[in-house]
């Protein structure tokens, strides 16, 4: 830009419901900041069966879905928005291949391979483009809130 800023991108991260019964939140949020990211917003929530779904609607022919759906339910996750320059690319690398087994052999300083069990508890999220992190950070933060709609009509 005119300025000479270099142009900044938005991801979404999330630490997956095994990572936060693990006790692995603060190490995460650690390695965000000291990798250079903003936490942009961040909350903790607990999916139900519906939202884990449509999350993860991409995977709903594969045979894993109903076990990563029971999985993603299990406990709470938190969702956070990370801003920095190549957002998107520098968040996948920073938490590894998707199987933790793999993850412990390859890319061992990896995320996963710290806070990860195998291809399906693998304690963390990162959107995989530009558009996936579009959708994932719409369909977490995109919405108006209950709060804000009661708000709206309390002052009708
Ligand atoms: P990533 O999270 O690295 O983008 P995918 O989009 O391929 O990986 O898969 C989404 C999630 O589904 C994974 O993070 C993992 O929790 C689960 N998963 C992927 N592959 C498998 C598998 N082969 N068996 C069980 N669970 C899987
Ligand atoms: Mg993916």
């Amino acid at each position: 830009s005119s300025n000479g800023s270099t142009e900044e991108e938005e991801t979404l991260a999330m630490v997956k419901p095994d990572g936060v019964l693990g006790n692995y939140t603060e190490r995460i949020k650690n390695a965000v900041v000291e990798s250079g990211f903003s936490i942009i917003r961040e909350t903790v929530i607990q999916l139900d069966e519906h939202r884990a779904s449509t999350f993860y609607v991409e995977h709903s022919s594969k045979s894993f879905f109903s076990s990563l759906v029971k999985y993603m339910t299990s406990g709470p996750v938190l969702v956070m928005i990370l801003k920095k320059e190549n957002a998107v690319a520098d968040w996948r690398a920073i938490i590894g291949p998707t199987d933790a087994r793999k993850a412990k052999i390859t890319h061992p300083h990896s995320i996963r391979a710290m806070c990860g069990l195998n291809a399906e508890k693998n304690c963390v999220h990162g959107s995989d483009s530009l558009e996936s992190a579009r959708r994932e950070i719409s369909f977490f933060f995109g919405e108006i809130s209950t709060d804000a709609k009661n708000l709206c009509k309390s002052t009708v």
